[in-house]
């Protein structure tokens, strides 16, 4: 089956929308230079999922961020990913994590999703991360910031293949339906979501499974989307950052180290400048000066 896509849908006969994905070579490639537990490695695969199928919170050019930070061993999650499904993630981890639960992992804490559209405000939404799961953390989400009833279901495993894949489903605002009918509908069409295994999500296409879960119901399967796993890092981006240091200060660091080195948090990459490299830093001021 193809890999990495994302399909929306949406239900002919009821006001609910669906949203569905599968990312193993993305996981696989988020983690390649990172060496996190499986714990970590799993949460990691439910945030990249999540934040895809939350893509469609972008009405504009812009990215959305999904954040965890807490107070237990993993102090801080996050995966970055645009509207054209391009995406990063890293994580901050500080002490044991084997065999720890979601709750144990994370601690005391918030998630945050950020939409940060290209032209225009960020828009940044918070609450606690107080569930037992990721996936409960993101439904109180809708429930308490949109008002809209969400059901989200996330599966990442690390031990053997890299797989992670996840659905969601979203109530439309209301128009013109009674509520208790609207209810009915979404508790109907949940009901049936949570009958997926973890394997199903892995290994069908994503038609076989709509199909499985609802061939009695009139099911419009939109086309997919690519989801890519590509950092922004750059040697031009870092050499733009070291702009806001002084050159004094450069030429005090490459006279004792003879490199500037740094490093993306993000896909692990390491960068090393000598002065050559820097020399448009420099030139500048020199310029400025006279
Ligand atoms: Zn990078």
């Amino acid at each position: 089956m193809m890999k990495d896509q994302l399909q929306r849908f949406l239900f002919e006969d009821f006001q609910i929308r669906g949203e569905i994905a599968n990312a193993d070579n993305s996981f696989r490639e988020l983690l390649a230079n990172h060496n996190y537990t499986e714990e970590v490695r799993n949460l990691m695969g439910e945030l990249l999922i999540a934040a895809t199928l939350l893509t469609a919170m972008l009405k504009f050019e812009g990215k959305i961020t999904v954040q965890l930070q807490g107070d237990g061993p993993l102090k801080m999650a996050v995966i970055n990913i645009s509207q054209d499904l391009v995406l990063r993630g890293t994580a901050n981890v500080d002490g044991e994590t084997s065999g720890l639960s979601f709750a144990q992992l994370v601690g005391e804490g918030h998630l945050m999703i950020s939409i940060t559209p290209k032209n225009g405000e960020r828009y940044q939404g918070i609450v606690a991360l107080d569930k037992t799961s990721l996936s409960a953390c993101i439904e109180n989400y809708f429930a308490q910031s949109e008002q809209l009833a969400t059901r989200i279901i996330l599966h990442a495993n690390s031990q053997n293949n890299m797989q992670c894949a996840g659905l969601l489903l979203q109530t439309l605002p209301m128009a013109d339906v009674e509520e208790k009918e609207h209810d009915d509908d979404f508790q109907h069409v949940c009901a049936l979501a949570h009958t997926v295994k973890a394997t199903e999500l892995y290994e069908l296409t994503h038609d076989e499974l709509l199909f499985r879960l609802y061939h009695q119901d009139k099911v419009r399967l939109f086309d997919e989307q690519s989801i890519i796993y590509q950092c922004s890092c750059s040697k031009e981006r870092c050499i733009s950052s070291l702009a806001s240091i002084q050159p004094k200060e450069i030429l005090e660091i490459l006279k004792e180290e003879s490199v500037i080195e740094m490093h993306c948090e993000y896909c692990a990459k390491d960068y090393r400048f000598d002065i050559n490299d820097l020399q448009i830093l420099l030139t500048d001021t020199n310029e400025q000066q006279h």
